[in-house]
């Protein structure tokens, strides 16, 4: 097994190379480390390896160890990417730096009211589901559409862009498939709101990263591929 900083290198390496296959410049293209399940350790790995953006699925996990981390850290970016209970967004607000999971009205109303009175408003990804197999997101573009205007009524969020999970297969045009329908999503939402940044495409993990960025991604969230199995 690499160590962290050789994975991160690798990794570095492979997404340059799908930006210059495709096309596009590779400083489009931001690195997120997903250390769900993973100890400080290999994080402050990470970080010295020049790391600063980090992915968490769970607020308790994230709390525990990114809580201290992000002090003694300046600099460190954190993002929420898994789904996000009710009773837990007031941490949740307070501990990241964006949540990409936002994935339903009533998600919405609650950051909403717990970002109310923020200095600067929470930034958010709206989660658009790709596949019968994952489980998070708004269904269609209809629905995203009626949540960036309820988005837009809430002073304390600002819509920075879309995520998605292509569905878990072998089959690499059905996941090329779920990145084009995204993209063709923002195209849409950014037709329809002009006024809204929509610049972030969250998409691909260790399996389909070179896909992604093939694809428009600007964002690709790496666990497996960069910190190793988790134990499940
Ligand atoms: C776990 C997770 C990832 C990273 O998955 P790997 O396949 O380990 O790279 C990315 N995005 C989300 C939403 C996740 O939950």
């Amino acid at each position: 097994m690499a160590t962290v900083s050789e994975a991160l290198e690798n990794l570095r390496e492979r997404i340059h190379r799908a930006c210059i296959r495709s096309g596009r410049r590779p400083g489009e293209v931001a690195l997120m480390g997903v250390s769900k399940f993973h100890g400080l350790p290999l994080i402050e790995e990470a970080w010295e390896a020049g790391l600063r953006l980090f992915g968490e699925n769970r607020v308790q996990e994230a709390s525990k160890k990114f809580g201290d981390f992000k002090s003694r850290r300046p600099g460190t970016e954190l993002h929420m990417i898994g789904s996000l209970q009710r009773n837990k967004a007031k941490v949740a607000v307070s501990l990241f730096d964006c949540i990409q999971s936002l994935d339903r009205d009533e998600l919405v109303t609650e950051l909403g009211v717990l970002t109310a009175n923020r200095e600067r408003p929470l930034p958010v990804l709206l989660e658009l589901n790709a596949g019968e197999e994952s489980k998070g997101g708004y269904p269609d573009e209809e629905a995203l559409f009626r949540a960036t205007e309820t988005i837009l009524l809430r002073k304390g969020l600002q819509i920075r862009g879309l995520m998605t999970m292509a569905p878990l297969t072998d089959d690499i045009p059905r996941i090329r498939r779920a990145f084009r329908s995204l993209v063709r999503v923002r195209d849409q939402l950014a037709a329809a709101f002009p006024g809204c940044d929509w610049s972030c495409l969250s998409m691909g993990m260790s399996g389909d990263f070179e896909i992604a960025v093939e694809e428009g991604s600007t964002l690709v969230r790496i666990g497996t591929a960069l910190f190793g199995e988790r134990d499940p």
